[in-house]
């Protein structure tokens, strides 16, 4: 019998995760202040953030240490399973070895508890009394709450306001986990004020979640910091320990890739299962071929400009270079698979430009389609974000079967889609298209970038 489960012990769970700054082929671009659009001082982000993750977005060092209760709340799902797809393979007739890092099985359904805890624990660590953060369908906010909860931090929770009464399921998961969630936009901020003057009915978005969260935490005299759950570089780390325990299981299977896959929002499931392999590129010679997946609606890495853009819609976040569609960007209406951020972390912006990660954009029906012949054939419902990695993945082992290269092929499943229902329920009844965003629409929102001297 073939084996398909390659299982750690809890002893395996990862004691350091792993920094690329210390490998970057190219060095890092300054980080610039919004308003004055020179490169910020770790004094601007302390308003948000505690000086421990400041120092991790800096630090040089290649591996930094896991606080041992952070590797103790990671033992209730971590070391999570590295799956050979055997029953896909026979499905696709291919020769390619098809194997998936499952991050599904945390207690939230995604990877993002790995970030979650140790920014409560880092927050707890430094006096802060709560947290600020944004969400849109839910997936960040219940992973910080239940974080936020394990640490006895408060946590204020900005749900957009469409997916607070659209997706009801995630926030009564935050609600019962003891964290206050508000339809953004609310009265409780300037922004969110102003907003409701003009318009009572303002379904909101991410951009002004994200907006009221950060004007809470810093106008609350240093009591209340705010939460990112993908994007900035020490999210990206925390996210490590999946490629680190892959690299492993790996070495149990007695395999290495030739391919590794995760899709790409804000970027931090791919950079975590993706980076340990390309650290052995990097150090070791391996040359295992790293994708990044995106939604063809939403293409901030194959078609977005690489140049420094704002963080966020309002102008107010600090100005990085990026992979952007720029801030003002509005992800299409018809998209249902996520994914929608209009930029990309630095590093993984940096990665695509040197020549290190491939991009690739995949329609949203492929999209779809893929998930369903992984559910049908592997059993497990895919959240729809990951299965854009999906798509890649069995395009790749396709490939193989006209080749007849027998590949070893990984993606990282980022997550279930049991709360997504209602996104393959459209995709059933044919309700979803596929598109293109417009040119014209990134021509014209390259006007509006920010005048910087870098
Ligand atoms: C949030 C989320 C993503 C996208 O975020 P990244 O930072 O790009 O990883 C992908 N998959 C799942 C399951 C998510 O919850």
């Amino acid at each position: 019998m073939t084996t398909t489960k390659f299982l750690l012990e809890e002893s395996k769970i990862p004691k350091a995760w792993y920094n690329i700054n210390a490998d970057m082929p190219v060095p890092p671009q300054p980080v610039l202040h919004p308003g004055t659009k020179e490169p910020v001082t770790p004094d601007f982000l302390s308003v948000l953030f505690p000086m421990s993750l400041i120092m991790q977005e800096i630090s040089p060092d290649r591996w930094i240490e896991i606080p041992e209760p952070v590797r103790e709340i990671y033992k209730l799902w971590r070391p999570t399973p590295l799956i050979r797809a055997v029953r896909l393979e026979k499905a696709l007739d291919t020769p390619a070895h098809i194997y998936f890092k499952y991050e599904g099985v945390s207690p939230v359904g995604s990877h993002k508890p790995n970030t979650a805890v140790p920014q409560a624990f880092y927050n707890k660590e430094a006096g802060t009394k709560a947290l600020t953060t944004e969400t849109g369908a839910g997936q960040w906010g219940s992973a910080l709450a239940m974080a936020c909860n394990f640490f006895g931090l408060d946590l204020e929770i900005y749900m957009v306001k469409v997916s607070y009464h659209q997706k009801p399921y995630r926030r009564i998961i935050m609600q019962s986990y003891g964290s206050q969630v508000y339809a953004s936009p609310t009265d409780r901020t300037n922004y969110g004020r102003a907003l409701l003057e003009k318009d009572p009915n303002n379904p909101g978005s991410l951009g002004i979640a994200i907006s009221e969260a950060v004007e809470v935490a810093a106008t609350s005299g240093g009591a209340k910091k705010y939460s990112l759950g993908s994007v900035l570089g020490h999210v990206l780390m925390h996210q490590t320990v999946i490629g680190i325990e892959a690299l492993e299981q790996f070495a149990m299977a007695d395999e290495y890739p030739d391919i590794v896959i995760g899709c790409a929002g804000g970027g931090s499931n791919f950079a975590g299962f993706t980076y340990p392999f390309l650290h052995q590129n990097f150090t070791n010679g391996m040359k295992t071929r790293v994708i990044a997946a995106e939604p063809a609606s939403c293409p901030s890495l194959t078609r977005g400009k690489y140049t420094f853009d704002y963080g966020d819609t309002a102008m107010m976040a600090p100005i990085v270079k990026m992979h952007t569609l720029g801030h003002s960007f509005v992800p299409p209406s018809i998209h249902a698979g996520g994914l929608r951020y209009h930029g990309m972390a630095p590093s993984v912006s940096a990665l695509v430009d040197h020549g290190d990660v491939e991009a690739r954009a995949v329609q949203q029906t492929a999209t779809f389609e893929a998930a369903l012949q992984f559910a049908r054939a592997e059993g497990i419902f895919p959240a729809p974000e990951s299965s854009h990695a999906i798509r890649v993945a069995i395009d790749e082992a396709l490939k193989c079967k006209e080749s007849g290269e027998k590949k070893v092929i990984a993606f990282n499943l980022s997550g279930h889609g049991h709360f997504d229902m209602t996104a393959y329920e459209s995709y059933l009844q044919g309700d979803l298209q596929d598109y293109d965003y417009p040119q014209a629409a990134i021509e014209a929102a390259m006007t509006e970038l920010p005048q910087v001297a870098f």
